[in-house]
């Protein structure tokens, strides 16, 4: 298989298709953050996360701190592909087969495929 299935554009994010957030930012996912503790969510900018953190940082696995004032709350990050869709909480952390398996996938969809430009 050397495309991306098109039933795939509608399907909610995984760690495969929505790993970095570059790769949110190419496909058009939100990400927003949950606090723990004072449960409140807020909208994350993906263009000041990409700015402060690097296009191929990683949610998956990984904590934040609370914005909220006062509060010292952890935020769990989630993530949905289209808007309206249910918000996925990305608390799963890839384990080493698992990048490898992304790894291995993101070659085969890369493969074969004509560059655009
Ligand atoms: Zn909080």
């Amino acid at each position: 298989m050397g495309r991306i299935d098109p039933d795939r554009r509608h399907a909610n994010i995984d760690y495969v298709m929505f790993m970095t957030l570059g790769d949110f930012k190419v496909r058009g996912g939100e990400l927003r953050a949950v606090c723990n503790k004072c449960r409140t969510a807020q909208k994350i900018d993906l263009d000041v996360l990409m700015r402060l953190n690097g296009g191929h940082a990683i949610l998956w696995g990984r904590k934040g701190r609370c914005r909220v004032w006062a509060c010292e709350g952890e935020a769990t990050f989630e993530g949905r592909a289209v808007a309206g869709q249910s918000w996925v909480p990305m608390r799963h952390k890839p384990s080493r087969g698992e990048m490898r398996d992304f790894a291995e996938r993101w070659h085969e969809v890369v493969k074969g495929k004509d560059v655009e430009w």
